[in-house]
């Protein structure tokens, strides 16, 4: 595709105004874009750095008005609405397409996109009845995970069911919507590959990270993995092969459980930048956020070379339990970057900000990491 760059000066759309797409907007600006957000409110973390069309993502009005006042459009968000996306993609080139976000938007498209592309992944099934539930998990077995195909984040609208007779409080707690039960895996470690490919086909990846969870949402990140080279490899390898199969413009994670075999197996993919890619700002030549706006405006693609080993750890609400957390000790660190989003509210759960940590290695990075969240977590009781 011959399709002209689009150049400093030139105006970068984003959908969604959350702390991922101010990220972007600050590496846009730094490098003299202009940045247009749609986002449904005014004082979201982007607004302090881009001009904000205010509108709900589900609305087509206020994504066009977005679109129209932009050179290209790109987003933060998986959940925007195929319909919206498509209207977009009529006035003006979004990055990643349409087709894209309809395949990853939902978990059963996703899921069967991987089948059909013979990605590794866990045991699921469609599930669209309590019938459905009642005889997946008949055939499955448990522990298992029902998810609700659209809309999750964060580990929300998913709930493990440890019996079978817990089928009909996790198909209610649902809402009874369509949803996929997945096979719990007993993982020995999670894994993610933050990538882009450019317009051009180019593909660069980050260091393969290593991530741990706790209540579904993302603790800390350390890049690289503590996994041999073969390992590491291999996730590339498959992350590759889902960039190249959606044939995605922009940023793609795909998240991995390592088995205790040492398989791995697609968890899912997220078609933007990632939590877990956050330690790219600051450990590496070029940042997650750098390269999505290079991929998306027809740029080459930046060295994704990383200085340092590096961790991540998140500053989520509970943090702000007794209020403003005393910052003071997080910035008495040299080696430590603190990053806050500006969210006027906290809540439990929520995520305010993270701190990175480059140090000689990454055990060291992340022992620096913990310390620090531990100072914070400490005053907050
Ligand atoms: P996000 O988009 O924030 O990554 P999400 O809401 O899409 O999260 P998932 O990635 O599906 O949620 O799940 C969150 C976490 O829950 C996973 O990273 C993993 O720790 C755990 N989990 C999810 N599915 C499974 C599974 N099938 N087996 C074991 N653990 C799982
Ligand atoms: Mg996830």
């Amino acid at each position: 595709m011959n399709t002209p760059a689009i150049v400093p000066g030139q105006t970068l759309g984003i959908l969604g105004g959350g702390q991922l797409g101010k990220m972007i907007a600050i590496e846009a600006r730094r490098m003299g874009y202009r940045v247009k957000v749609l986002d449904p409110d005014t004082a979201c973390p982007a607004a302090e750095v881009a001009e904000i069309v205010q509108g709900a993502w589900s609305d087509p009005t206020a994504a066009l008005e977005l679109a129209i006042g932009c050179d290209v459009v790109t987003l933060e968000t998986e959940h925007v609405p195929f319909a919206v996306l498509a209207e977009v993609e009529h006035v003006r080139p979004l990055r990643p397409s349409a087709q894209v976000l309809r395949t990853i938007q939902d978990r059963y498209n996703q899921r069967h996109f991987l089948h059909r592309h013979d990605l590794p992944q866990t045991r699921w099934g469609n599930i669209e009845s309590l019938d459905e539930l009642v005889a997946a998990l008949a055939h499955m077995g448990t522990p298992a995970i029902l998810k609700r195909r659209t809309g999750g984040y964060d580990g929300r609208a998913q709930v493990r069911i440890y019996a079978a007779d817990e089928a009909q409080n996790a198909w209610r707690a649902l809402g009874e919507a369509p949803c996929i039960l997945e096979a719990f895996v007993d993982f020995s470690a999670e894994l993610s590959v933050v990538l882009a490919r450019s317009v051009q086909g180019e593909i660069r990846f980050f260091a393969t990270a290593e991530n741990v969870h706790k209540d579904g949402i993302l603790y800390t990140t350390v890049a690289p993995a503590r996994f041999s080279p073969a390992i590491r490899m291999r996730a590339e390898e498959l992350a590759t092969r889902a960039a190249v199969a959606l044939e995605l413009v922009g940023v793609l994670t795909v998240e991995f459980f390592l088995t205790a075999s040492g398989e791995l197996l697609i968890n899912e993919m997220a078609p933007r930048v990632h939590n877990s890619g956050h330690v790219t700002l600051g450990a590496c030549v070029t940042s997650q956020f750098e390269q999505q706006l290079r991929a998306v405006c027809g740029l080459p693609l930046g060295s994704q070379e990383q200085h340092a080993p590096a961790a991540m750890i998140n500053l989520l609400g509970d943090l702000w339990a007794n209020g403003e957390p005393d910052f003071l000790p997080v910035l008495a660190e040299p080696r430590a970057h603190l990053h806050l989003y500006g969210k006027r509210v906290a809540h439990p759960g929520r995520k305010m900000g993270h701190i990175t940590v480059l140090a000689d290695t990454t055990d060291e990075a992340l022992a620096v990491a913990e310390r620090l969240h531990g100072q914070l977590a400490q005053a907050a009781r």
